[in-house]
């Protein structure tokens, strides 16, 4: 559910006309529904309002300080992955008791900004990690809350570069590794176990895998148990998936109620780690096309957004629905929509059929509230796109478009000798 709609073939976000907006505030452009942030965090949220929890949203979905405000204003906290996330959230004014911190390599800088903002939990992911987080917290004359991310071995079933529970991966430590190094933590000085982490993957679409990596972590509690290792907290991570395009992924409602049905008897207070569910359908990317050009094999519409603005079709293969602004043509033609980057992989969509545009027309790039700007770059010297949030009938820009100047700002030009 999200506030993007036609009236009159012409498309809106809540109350605002959109090329009205784009008109604007100029294109590229990232816009975003309130209601529709408040309604996901809700929902999420509000499925687990029986028991005790804390949805933590995963700031490198979209990490915007209004968006972190909003949601810190609900009742939420963040999962962080960096220092310069913590700067966000602090800034945005997330209690540091609301902030758990994921990532498999935290530097000390990190480390002893996290401890001295006194975060809920890390999330460790090594056990030379679990040694420097005690060193470091016995330097501060602290003692660091932690959880183990464990890697519960589960095929998440989504794209390769967005699995983290299997084997291979990077992430978390093996279950028998795990039991171990919570033995290792019992006799750290400056340590203290408040949980167990996991976190399998992005964008799933079907519940088995969670239930699957829940049962593992089931059995792992009961052992901690007899090592006598108290658990207060289960982080069950984020992944939730959208639909972009036909999938079907599990709503919220049915997500919790088969997470619930694997804990009775458990009194953890739970955490979440939801990023994509709550602002992946919230967002839009908004773009003009430039030119349309036919060739032997194919018919280009270059827009003014690129791989640099959006990058997930060329990374991962997404899929975008893209939508006129202005619905006037029935006419439909296949064709690529390019941007503006001196690459072949520059692409939002491929062999889409769309309505006829022409130079000057609007498009939007729907489902690109999450991964969409955070992963943003100023490759080939392109500033970032501005980001807008539309409430009811008016607008916020909330983040303004880059300048050129902006681009250079932290440069020099070295001077050197003339020897
Ligand atoms: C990316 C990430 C998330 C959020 O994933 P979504 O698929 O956006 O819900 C949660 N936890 C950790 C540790 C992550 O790295």
């Amino acid at each position: 559910m999200h506030h993007f709609f036609y009236k009159n073939e012409e498309l809106y976000c809540e109350n605002i006309p959109l090329k009205k907006l784009a008109a604007e505030v100029g294109t590229p452009c990232y816009v975003y529904s309130h209601s529709t942030l408040q309604h996901h965090f809700n929902v999420f949220d509000g499925a687990f309002a029986n028991v005790s929890h804390l949805t933590c949203y995963s700031v490198k979905a979209n990490s915007n300080l209004s968006i972190l405000r909003l949601f810190g204003s609900m009742g939420g906290g963040v999962d962080i992955v960096s220092g310069g996330e913590l700067f966000r959230a602090r800034k945005a004014g997330i209690p540091p008791e609301r902030i758990v911190y994921s990532g498999v390599g935290k530097t000390v800088e990190e480390i002893d900004f996290a401890l001295k903002e006194g975060i809920l939990m890390f999330n460790i992911e090594s056990t030379e990690e679990l040694d420097a987080i005690n060193s470091r917290a016995g330097i501060l004359g602290c003692r660091a809350r932690i959880a183990l991310r464990v890697n519960p071995d589960v095929d998440p079933k989504t794209h390769p570069y967005i699995s983290t529970g299997m084997k291979k991966s990077k992430f978390g430590i093996d279950v028998e590794s795990a039991l171990q190094a919570y033995e290792q933590a019992k006799n750290l000085d400056n340590i203290e176990i408040l949980g167990v982490d996991c976190h399998i993957g992005s964008q799933l679409t079907e519940i088995s895998p969670f239930v699957d990596a829940l049962k593992r972590l089931r059995l792992l509690l009961d052992r901690l148990d007899a090592m006598g290792v108290s658990i207060r907290y289960l982080d069950l991570g984020g992944g939730l998936g959208i639909p972009y395009d036909q999938e079907a992924p599990p709503h919220p409602t049915d997500y919790a109620q088969a997470i619930l049905q694997e804990l009775k008897g458990l009194s953890c207070t739970l955490i979440f780690e939801p990023g994509r569910v709550i602002v992946g359908n919230a967002g839009i990317l908004l773009t003009r096309v430039l030119y349309t050009k036919k060739t032997e094999s194919k018919n280009f519409v270059i827009v003014d957004a690129g791989m640099n603005d959006l990058i997930r079709p060329s990374l991962y293969g997404s899929y975008h629905q893209i939508q006129p602004l202005q619905r006037k043509s029935t006419e439909t033609q296949i064709v690529d929509v390019v941007g503006p980057i001196c690459e072949s992989g520059d692409f939002l969509a491929r062999d889409r059929t769309l309505p006829v545009v022409a130079s000057g027309d609007h498009l939007a790039v729907m489902s690109a509230g999450a991964y969409g700007f955070t992963m943003s770059s100023n490759y080939n010297s392109r500033p970032r796109a501005a980001e807008v949030l539309v409430k009811g009938d008016r607008y916020y820009i909330i983040r303004q478009r880059e300048t050129w100047e902006d681009m250079v700002r932290l440069e020099e030009v070295a001077e050197f000798s003339q020897d």
